[in-house]
């Protein structure tokens, strides 16, 4: 009777760090939804990421007044994210799964039939666009995501805007 006791409950359950044990472990959407949900759910998270890193250079720039821009003007070849008109300057802001950036591309085990072709298309088509858009004078900048994340990716839109005023 003794020896049970001697390990405090407590101790044993640590019902705190094994919900986030099994949280981490098996997520609670990998059973509870089917092959077309889940992929809608990591659409749904990719494009919110998109969405954020948008929202971070744009509150960069109106943070420090920057203005002379457009975000995803009409009418452009391969519709830049933002357009500087003055400067002829079509920014991107490629997220690092979807145009294969070579420095976090990390590649997803399953459904490789389904990705891979999607992110070579997807290569092809920004080189394309680059092409398209010298080819009618603009200047281009593409951001990558991790850039953008780690506040490189702004400092990078400033100097090309200095360079583009001068
Ligand atoms: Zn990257």
């Amino acid at each position: 009777m003794a020896d049970i006791v001697a390990y405090p409950a407590t101790r044993l359950t640590r019902p705190r760090c094994s919900r986030i044990f099994r949280m981490f472990m098996f997520p609670p959407w990998m059973d509870t939804f089917n092959r077309e949900e889940r992929s809608e759910i990591m659409r749904r998270v990719r494009s919110a990421r998109n969405a954020s890193t948008e929202g971070t250079i744009v509150g960069a720039l109106r943070c420090r007044h920057i203005r002379g821009w457009k975000l995803r003007p009409p009418g452009l070849p391969g519709l830049p994210d933002l357009f500087f008109p003055n400067l002829k300057l079509a920014v991107f802001l490629d997220g690092c799964f979807w145009h294969g950036c070579p420095r976090c591309f990390r590649a997803p085990s399953s459904r490789t039939e389904y990705w891979r072709p999607k992110i070579v298309r997807n290569q092809k088509r920004d080189r394309k666009v680059n092409r398209l858009l010298r080819g009618q004078g603009y200047g281009i900048l593409r951001l990558w995501e991790h850039e953008i994340k780690s506040g490189k990716g702004f400092a990078r839109l400033l100097r090309r805007l200095q360079l583009a005023e001068e």
